[in-house]
């Protein structure tokens, strides 16, 4: 079969998103306007001096322990980037906590306090002093900080504090290269390696194997064998071994237009039995318990010592995102029963091979999303499969089959 797939498969779908799009952007623009941005952060010894391009609400310090950090929390402030690590402080991190919440992490050297601090006079900076203390010493004791009355931002409204429907797609991250055909009009397909970075993910009984590398050359010989197919376009969340948060992952996809979003993990239980693939896809009532229990660990992907980089709040679903998202849940309903069709011609799959969850990385309201569960790193055959040459192959062909069938289909649908 050589199939045309030089065509726009979901253009009224498109359409809604849109509208849906407009109308989630108008609500951000609700958002007070004096909201400063951090724009800049200089570390000193034991001295942190946090600088913004405008007026803040107040800030709020804790500790973490092991490893060590310090966490700020701006309100009333915008993220910005990274940050200058010198001294006590190995790294900077910055993530929007919430829609009126920045929180910067500083990594440490050594477990630390943080002793004292007070905004500048003009309220565009926040200067911090660390202490070294010992890890008994650590409470996670909230500190809190008011810049002057007169240059202080006002607390948004309550009106204000609308729902933000769509997540938070982030600009800061590159966008990937797209691989395959240079059509613009072929379906583009994007695919997610789970976790990477300090993120390992389920790790196998003996340490051998991370589920962040084995999901990474999975992903990747996925995307091999579309480009060898030559029918779709692809593109990877990540090709390194970096953290993206949930949202990152698939902000990639809707910041492509990507019209389907796979991400491939793999499993650990506690039975060592347990072994197959299961594909989930989004419900706000997980199936079962064991559904329920997976998407919270997935889900936990985005905490860091209980700092949670990825920021959206359980209050994101709402009526707005009905709309689009029952479409596309559908279409992935109907992917995952493609994928498992495909899929066990080349792979075991358990008994019950289709699952409903919360996983946060399948919000995307308007790109149909699944999450491959490719098997368990506690199965000792699994895990001899997962990590093989031999067994990506099969498994990248039979994800492969499965995202041409779903092509294929849609255009003999128009
Ligand atoms: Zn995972």
């Amino acid at each position: 079969m050589n199939f045309d797939f030089t065509n726009k498969v979901a253009s009224r779908h498109k359409r809604i998103m849109t509208f849906a799009a407009l109308f989630a952007s108008s609500i951000m623009a609700l958002n007070p306007a004096n909201a400063g941005s951090v724009n800049r952060i200089d570390t000193d010894g034991s001295q942190i001096i946090v600088s913004f391009d405008d007026f803040v609400e107040s800030a709020a310090t804790f500790s973490l322990l092991g490893p060590d950090r310090i966490a700020v929390d701006i309100k009333g402030g915008k993220a910005g980037h990274g940050g200058r690590a010198t001294g006590m402080v190995k790294a900077v991190r910055q993530g929007q906590y919430d829609i009126n919440t920045a929180r910067i992490v500083f990594d440490l050297d050594r477990p630390a306090i943080v002793s004292s601090g007070k905004f500048s006079k003009d309220g565009r900076s926040l200067q911090l002093k660390l202490q070294p203390v010992g890890s008994y010493a650590i409470k996670n004791g909230r500190k809190s900080f008011l810049p002057p009355l007169q240059f202080r931002a006002e607390p948004p409204k309550q009106s204000y504090s609308a729902k933000v429907p769509l997540g938070r797609p982030k600009d800061s991250v590159a966008l990937p290269k797209i691989s395959g055909p240079k059509d613009s009009n072929r379906p583009l397909v994007v695919i997610d390696a789970g976790h990477g970075g300090h993120d390992p993910g389920a790790i196998s009984p003996h340490g051998s194997q991370r589920e962040k590398n084995v999901t990474l050359a999975i992903a990747k010989a996925i995307r091999d064998r579309l480009i060898a197919g030559g029918r779709v376009r692809v593109a990877l969340t990540r090709e390194t071994d970096k953290f993206l948060v949930l949202e990152e992952r698939y902000g990639i996809a809707r910041r492509l237009e990507a019209d389907l979003f796979i991400s491939i993990h793999a499993d650990a239980a506690g039975n060592e039995s347990a072994h197959g693939a299961t594909v989930y896809t989004l419900a706000e009532v997980a199936s079962d318990r064991e559904a329920a229990k997976f998407a919270a660990r997935e889900n936990k992907s985005n905490i860091i010592n209980g700092v949670n980089l990825g920021g959206t709040g359980k209050d994101v679903s709402s009526i707005l995102i009905d709309l689009t998202q029952r479409e596309t849940m559908n279409v992935s309903a109907d992917f995952a029963k493609l994928l498992h069709r495909e899929g066990s011609r080349q792979m075991t799959f358990r008994k019950t091979p289709h699952k409903f969850g919360s996983f946060v990385v399948l919000k995307a309201p308007d790109t149909p999303s699944v999450l491959l569960e490719t098997g368990y790193l506690t199965n000792a055959n699994d895990v001899a499969f997962l990590s093989s040459r031999a067994g990506r192959s099969k498994i990248a062909n039979g994800v492969g089959s499965a995202i041409e069938a779903h092509f294929a289909r849609k255009l003999a649908q128009r």
